[in-house]
């Protein structure tokens, strides 16, 4: 195709003097003097020269053409900002984020900083904390570090906690969310530092006109030192307004001093006030910094991979076992295998066509297709390349042979297993290593606390409905916060940890209603034989009351606020109340005779409904 001929609509940018194409994914030209280029990037100013050294066929129309894999679109932007034109700011913040990469990438430091300058007058950084995360997951998407570190400043100034950012939860993968919240904690410990410093030392030269009561542990005064303390554990307090809010519910305090002339703070003492304490926040803010993206997207990948078996070998281990060919255990014949299934590390497995088949319909569709010419084969045996690694393929094998199967060790690894039987549609294998698995007594113990996140996470990645579902309810024995989470977070995909959030919710609400049903009085309410209890609050006109101690028992006031930083009651856990407040109650033979009579009865029912309640609560995959 010569320059004549080219649809006019493809050309996209022409600029007088030019000697080069830059040529789009998307088959758009751009026309432009290659000095200007060169000039504003080291790595296209590389690859215009491999162009211009590289024979014919790259040149069209006299022009030599640089393929880039850019869209005409972003290239054209990115152009308006190096020749001398009006810039083309891009018209959302996702596309300006891509543009930015692109700009990072071609290192075109210069006009990285051009195009910020008109971005951010275009829309100035967010203030909001749902557009900052936005912002945030967009800056991590594109490896924009100074837009990361921007947004997660903003982000910190607010609570970083599951039930604030519940909403928000599947707007990023668990890796970015995590080190959001490291950086978060990072910032709130040296603010904390430094502004115990500030207080102990550099706030009393600011403040020469103020006349108040002084606080003994430090050389400020009393409402002006909480108020400082304040900003450490929410940095969103240091505002102008907040610190207003401060002084005005301080000088409504009836008890302060008369010596107090708080009222009357002159302007430039606040000032000077505000602008030093404005340079404590500012510096701790700089103190901290987030992981290198790079190393966090390095990081990510390879939790992502598709075997977490494979983490476990290193490279030398992977080299030694280079085409190596393993066969079944003894003694099972495998002299006329008629397949080779290799593992992701490069481990030879000899199998039968029919019993791979007979397995899987997924083997079976693809044996049944015709072998290209140019596949590999070894010994004269076709090779069929997997995604698995060979401890998995192992396993895996091994429970389609008469031979004993090969179950792993670890729940986790069980779920990667799982996960290859889902993938290839192999039904029975997957109930067998159920069962298998589950077996008395156990290859492993079951997930517990904070592995029991991890394995959600994984369970639910790998869509295993009826793993998700029982490890769920695992988690309800432990708080879910982000520090209980701890790095497991960074395996949490899309919605799932919103949609475990939701779940442990769910179970709250019904824990609620089984409890409100045991502090019923009335018959036949199972609590109704409590009724009489000499020291329950004095009944209000024949009105049945329960005992105080049962009450107590039966409510847990802050279960409602406290559902991601508590544990869930369990059953176990309430019997233990009942009977550490009965027997604190002994001096009452009313409630002795009550206990001795019907208590246990009384007791098994409380544990059978809670039980039935946090397990009627099913997470929404089923
Ligand atoms: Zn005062
Ligand atoms: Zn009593």
């Amino acid at each position: 195709m010569t320059t004549s001929e080219e649809p006019l609509a493809n050309l996209l940018f022409e600029y007088p003097g030019a000697d080069i194409i830059l040529r789009s994914h998307d088959a758009h030209h751009l026309r432009v003097p290659k000095s200007h280029i060169v000039h504003s990037s080291p790595v296209l100013d590389e690859l215009i020269k491999t162009t211009l050294d590289a024979p014919g066929d790259a040149h069209e129309a006299l022009l030599p053409v640089l393929q880039l894999p850019e869209s005409g679109e972003i290239l054209h932007n990115l152009l308006t900002f190096i020749f001398p034109v009006i810039p083309l700011v891009p018209s959302t913040t996702e596309k300006a984020m891509e543009l930015l990469s692109v700009a990072q990438k071609y290192q075109m430091l210069s006009v990285m900083a051009y195009i910020r300058y008109n971005v951010t007058q275009q829309s100035p950084p967010p203030t909001e904390r749902d557009t900052a995360l936005h912002l945030y997951h967009l800056a991590q998407k594109y490896g924009l570090r100074h837009e990361a570190l921007q947004a997660a400043r903003t982000i910190s100034k607010h609570p970083m906690n599951i039930e604030d950012l519940e909403d928000e939860l599947d707007m990023m993968p668990g890796a970015s969310l995590y080190e959001l919240w490291k950086y978060s904690e990072k910032v709130r410990t040296i603010l904390e530092l430094n502004l115990t410093e500030f207080r102990m030392s550099g706030a009393r030269d600011t403040l020469m006109g103020l006349h108040c009561v002084m606080s003994s542990s430090s050389q400020t005064t009393g409402w002006l030192d909480d108020y400082i303390e304040s900003i450490a554990d929410a940095p969103i307090l240091f505002d102008l307004i907040e610190f207003s809010a401060a002084l005005a519910l301080h000088l409504e305090d009836d008890s302060r001093d008369d010596s107090c002339a708080c009222g009357s703070i002159p302007t430039q003492t606040i000032r000077n006030f505000w602008r030093a304490l404005e340079s404590v926040v500012d510096a701790s803010f700089k103190e901290v910094s987030i992981i290198d993206i790079h190393e966090l997207l390095k990081k990510l990948k390879s939790l992502q991979a598709e075997s977490a078996l494979s983490l476990v070998q290193n490279q030398e281990d992977i080299q030694s076992k280079v085409n190596s060919t393993t066969s079944l255990p003894e003694p099972l014949d495998v002299s006329d295998a008629n397949l080779i299934i290799r593992s992701s590390d490069l481990v030879n497995f000899r199998v039968h066509k029919a019993v791979l088949a007979m397995a899987s319909p997924f083997f079976e569709d693809l044996l049944s297709l015709p072998q290209p010419s140019d596949s590999e084969s070894v010994d004269g045996l076709p090779v069929v390349q997997l995604t698995e690694d060979a401890e998995l393929l192992h396993s895996l094998v091994s429970i389609l042979y008469p031979v004993p199967s090969v179950i792993p060790h670890s729940y986790e690894k069980v779920l990667y297993l799982l996960a290859a039987c889902q993938k290839y549609d192999m039904d029975e294998a997957q109930s067998y290593i159920r069962t298998e698995a589950n077996r008395w007594p156990r290859r492993f113990l079951p997930p517990s606390g904070n592995t029991a996140f991890c394995a959600y996470a994984i369970a639910s990645e790998k869509g295993l409905i009826l793993e998700m579902e029982c490890v769920a309810r695992r988690t309800l024995d432990r708080p879910m916060t982000f520090e209980t989470l701890g790095e497991g977070l960074r395996l949490f995909q899309g919605s799932a940890l919103r949609d475990l959030a939701r779940f442990r919710e769910r179970c709250r609400d019904n824990i609620i209603t089984c409890l409100k049903s045991f502090l019923q009085v009335d018959a036949p309410g199972p609590s109704s034989i409590w009724v009489g209890c000499p020291s329950a609050s004095e009944p209000q006109r024949n009105k049945p009351v329960l005992p105080i101690w049962l009450c107590e028992v039966l409510s847990y006031e802050d279960l409602e606020s406290q559902v991601f930083t508590h544990p869930l009651p369990t059953p176990s856990g309430i019997r233990a109340r009942y009977l550490t407040a009965i027997q604190t109650h002994d001096d009452c033979f009313f409630c002795l005779r009550v206990h001795g009579k019907k208590g246990s009865s009384f007791i098994s029912q409380l544990e059978k409904m809670l039980k039935h309640a946090r397990e009627k609560v099913h997470t929404s995959f089923l």
